[in-house]
């Protein structure tokens, strides 16, 4: 395995060791490999470098989990834990994780290339997060009593876990988004297949160790790794599968939902793609403004679900945040994840890359206006997918640029005149996820927030997240909310209990 670092840089043992140890999935509590011996290699974007290589699940091996998944789920010990005995595994995950911190950081940096500050203070700690807050959830799931009309009938609900839940994720938060998903499916006593994107798995296959030193039984938390086909598409075509939750493009999740339409009906739910809009009001604190667009747009290289990627700003200070915006663009230190001061990293892979560099160039064919960036980085960084972070000027709705979704750091700014035009503009999109809004104007804030068309809105700031807090799609962005209280229905069926008295 080649690693090349920059200099200085030594990585913890327990991460050289992981990364030497051969890669095997986890199924039924056993390390193995694909039964037909497949495997795929994992790089590091920001040299290029393969890193490992993984088994490659197809569906023979995601029926093995399936089976094993069943098994735990009606006749392990797993349904036989107090709810109170949840808690404490997944408790337990989370010490773990904050234990295993540094390593897990490492894995995410090689693996995604996102800077190590970033990976070390927001994904692994939100993680471990994710897993306590719903540890408190697990003795919280209650059903109802109804009063019905029908006489000498006693009617009450119980809040049941769905049964083997599939969970496929993307590549951009990769521990997190396992986190996301495992934490409150299990909380509500499901058992999982979990399939981390290919790009990504290491940290995964990492938590997965952990689990079972947490002391989950055997078969009821299952990872699988692949690509989307065929590992994923065999998770979403299995009959043995109750509930698929996604999280990934748009165009993916149609096809999650046609699988679950022509297979079991299995449950599903969906968190897409985006193209959020950013609102910045002339009565705003520009700077404070300023500073937040640049962090919504070019974070995690802009390759984020929920990236402010359309910026309407008022006629009237248009070209001073434009200008400052693309100061603070310039000034981002693009580099490899274990460099000093590092802003943004690498983009995760070649083709993603040459994806973000097209659209970069349609917009300039269409008449937008590059005012920062555009360029690929060269030189140092050769080897690795580095693109400086890029605003487009424009007056123009109906640019490609402005309409998809691109997932980089690509991000256009127009200005506005009015209050309807304005949410009209933010509106005409056939996505949904989120928004944010910058003014000093509260009532404008707030109508904002209740006119536009997103599952969250940030209002003078932009990109929190709490475990407590839901977070989801309105229109092509999905449907379903995960996080906070939520995420508990999206983990539970309800069933109703007549009672003769
Ligand atoms: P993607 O291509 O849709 O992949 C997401 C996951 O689905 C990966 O694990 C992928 O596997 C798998 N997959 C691909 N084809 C499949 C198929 N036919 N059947 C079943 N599974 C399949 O998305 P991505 O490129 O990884 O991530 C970028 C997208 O995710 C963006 O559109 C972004 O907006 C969205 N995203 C949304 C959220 C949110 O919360 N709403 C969060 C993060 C990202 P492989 O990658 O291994 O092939
Ligand atoms: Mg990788």
């Amino acid at each position: 395995m080649d690693l090349t670092l920059p200099a200085g840089v030594n990585l913890q043992e327990s991460t050289l060791g992981f990364l030497k140890k051969p890669k095997k999935m986890l199924i039924n509590g056993k390390w193995l490999d694909a039964i037909n011996g497949k495997t795929f290699p994992t790089y590091n974007p920001a040299t290029g470098e393969e890193l490992a290589q993984v088994p490659l699940a197809d569906a023979e091996d995601v029926d093995r989990a399936v089976n094993a998944a069943r098994a735990a789920f009606e006749h392990g010990p797993w349904g036989k834990l107090s709810a109170a005995e949840r808690s404490k595994l997944l408790w337990k995950v989370a010490d773990l994780i904050d234990q295993h911190a540094d390593e897990l950081a490492e894995l995410e940096v090689l693996d995604n290339g996102k800077p190590y500050r970033v990976a070390r203070r927001g994904d692994i700690p939100s993680a471990s997060e994710h897993f306590r807050y719903y540890a408190g959830w697990t003795t919280k799931i209650e059903g109802t009593t109804i009063p019905v009309s029908i006489p000498n009938q006693f009617v009450y609900t119980l809040r049941e876990p769905m049964g083997v839940v599939g969970l496929i994720i993307p590549w951009n938060f990769p521990l997190l988004m396992c986190a996301w998903k495992l934490a409150p499916a299990l909380a509500c006593g499901n058992v999982a297949i979990l399939k981390p994107a290919e790009e990504t798995p290491l940290s995964a296959l990492r938590l997965g160790e952990i689990m079972l030193e947490a002391g989950f039984p055997e078969g009821v938390v299952n990872i699988v790794t692949g690509p989307g086909v065929p590992t994923g598409s065999a998770i979403t075509a299995n009959m043995g599968i109750d509930k698929v939750a996604f999280t990934g493009s748009t165009e993916v999740g149609r096809k999650v939902m046609q699988a679950a339409a022509t297979s079991n009906l299995k449950r599903v739910s969906l968190e897409l793609g985006g193209k959020s809009p950013l609102v910045i009001f002339a009565d705003a604190d520009v700077a404070q403004a300023v500073k937040g667009a640049t962090w919504a747009g070019f974070s995690t290289a802009g390759q984020e679900c929920v990236a402010g990627s359309r910026l309407f700003i008022e006629r009237r200070v248009y070209d001073e945040v434009l200008q400052g915006l693309s100061e603070q663009a310039g000034r981002l230190k693009v580099d490899h994840g274990f460099a000093e001061k590092v802003h943004v990293g690498p983009i995760i892979s070649q083709q993603q890359l040459n994806r973000v560099l097209s659209y970069i160039q349609v917009g300039e064919q269409a008449g937008a206006k590059v005012v920062a960036g555009g360029e690929r980085l060269g030189e140092e960084q050769a080897g690795g997918y580095f693109l400086r972070p890029t605003v487009f000027a424009h007056e123009d709705d109906d640019l490609q640029i402005v309409k998809e979704e691109i997932f980089g750091p690509v991000v256009t700014a127009t200005p506005f005149d009015s209050w309807d035009e304005l949410v009209n503009r933010a509106n005409t999109t056939s996505y949904g996820l989120a928004a944010g809004i910058y003014t000093s104007d509260v009532s404008k804030a707030h109508r904002f927030a209740q006119q536009v068309k997103a599952g969250t809105v940030w209002i003078n700031g932009y990109g929190l997240f709490d475990a407590a807090a839901p977070f989801g799609g309105y229109k092509q962005s999905g449907f379903g909310r995960e996080m906070g209280k939520d995420a508990i229905e999206l983990y539970t069926q309800v069933k109703t209990v007549w009672v003769g008295i």
